[in-house]
């Protein structure tokens, strides 16, 4: 009799209703790396904002608090292997071609269109486009975290009841780490560059350099929800560790990048022009940083992020 048969022979539902080392201990948790459930003491807990996070002490992902009538994705899930990630990169394309994403792309690009012609007024405009840049900022996290953690469904619009900590302190964190990504280039274009209008080989090269980088910045910055999450050492060491993903997301993020460009066309048709335009770059948007949660999803066991944080 092989190994397989006795596995089956034996197989019966799991049990996850005691944590793994206390028997006599309810489940409040389910590691969506190991998989295995702890009760409270076996993992380890980190404030963040208002929201409370649980790590996995034995292999470092995220825990989510257990429901026995909960079918969780990463359990569910058989394609969360890494072999699979070209298929969900292809599978992103899809994320709001259904009625939830769609309100989303929809609805907010009715507000754009709206917010946008509010800018406009004298004074107010100004403060106005803040809050858009601010607002539209602040989803990019929100949907790199229900990525990452291998939910399917597209999360809603940021709530703004805590404008501080739910708006602006993770708009300002998305917009330093891509100011930080394309500093370097722009510094150089402005200071160093002969002539200012044109590109040279080294503003390539630096703008190039800062491209590669920001998605892995993102994504470790908002999942460790820390600027130490820059730290080049830590970034550069994850990037080695999923090297085959990271360049397929590379590669495919400079092609957003480019349609994102290409879509500046969009918005001279007359009309219509605006909110088509608006459609498209929130929907490219949600897809990148879709893509993005996904290399976190997708590789969780290789990374073990949070067995040690960034800035130790
Ligand atoms: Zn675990
Ligand atoms: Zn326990």
């Amino acid at each position: 009799m092989s190994k397989t048969d006795d596995v089956q022979d034996d197989w019966q539902p799991i049990d996850r209703s005691t944590c793994i080392h206390h028997a006599d201990r309810e489940t409040e948790f389910i590691c969506t790396g190991c998989e295995e459930v702890f009760c409270r003491e076996c993992v380890t807990e980190k404030m963040v904002n208002r929201h409370t996070f649980h790590f996995c002490e034995q292999c470092g992902c995220r825990c989510e608090s257990y429901d026995p009538t909960e079918r969780y994705a990463f359990l569910t899930d058989s394609t969360s292997s890494s072999d699979s990630f070209f298929n969900a990169l292809m599978e992103s394309w899809k994320y709001a071609f259904n009625p939830r994403g769609a309100g989303v792309v929809i609805g907010g690009a009715v507000f754009l269109l709206v917010m946008g012609t509010l800018s406009m007024a004298p004074l107010v405009g100004f403060i106005i486009s803040i809050f858009v840049s601010l607002y539209v900022t602040a989803f990019i996290p929100q949907l790199i975290n229900a990525s990452a953690d291998g939910e399917k469904d597209m999360p809603g619009w940021p709530d703004t009841t805590y404008f501080s900590d739910d708006i602006v302190q993770p708009a300002f964190q998305i917009m330093m780490v891509t100011a930080a990504n394309l500093a370097p280039a722009l510094i150089y274009r402005y200071y160093f560059m002969e002539s200012s209008g044109g590109v040279d080989g080294i503003y390539l090269c630096l703008f190039g350099i800062g491209l590669f980088f920001l998605p892995m910045n993102l994504l470790s910055v908002t999942l460790n929800d820390t600027m130490a999450g820059l730290n080049p050492v830590f970034v550069i060491l994850s990037i080695a560790k999923v090297w085959k993903d990271y360049l397929l997301l590379a590669v495919i993020s400079l092609g957003i990048g480019g349609l994102i460009h290409l879509n500046a066309f969009v918005y001279q048709i007359h009309f219509i022009g605006i909110f088509l335009g608006n459609v498209v770059s929130l929907y490219l948007l949600l897809i990148e940083m879709r893509m993005i949660g996904l290399l976190y999803y997708h590789n969780r066991l290789s990374l073990r992020w949070f067995s040690e944080s960034p800035s130790r």
